[in-house]
């Protein structure tokens, strides 16, 4: 399983999806439902392949740097594409998405 529903009880109902970021070695999530967050909300376009508009982009401050640490990748066909902006090894790459490596995990 390439993405998982994050559901809300909220709104009774699928607001988002999450998926195993090979980079990071963590989960991310997106948001497909308007308004369940104050972002900006993404298009599911395609679920297999996975194909998800627009970028998915996540920033974090690093302990004792200046600089942030940047994941910012295109879900395209099946594949994450991650953009030169990032931070980690994966900068520039594109691999296939990859199915979440702890079973039940949030
Ligand atoms: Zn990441």
């Amino acid at each position: 399983m390439k993405l998982k529903e994050v559901r809300s009880s909220l709104y009774n109902a699928v607001v988002g999806y999450s998926f195993w970021c090979v980079a990071c070695d963590s989960p991310h999530a997106f948001y497909t439902h308007d308004g369940y967050t104050n972002n900006k909300s993404w298009k599911l376009i395609s679920t297999d392949p996975v194909t998800v508009q627009p970028s998915i982009k996540l920033t974090a401050p690093y302990k004792n740097e200046t600089e942030n640490y940047c994941c910012h990748l295109f879900l395209l066909n099946g594949k994450i594409r991650y953009l030169t902006d990032c931070t980690h090894y994966l900068a520039g790459k594109e691999i296939d998405m990859i199915d979440f490596p702890i079973p039940n995990f949030e």
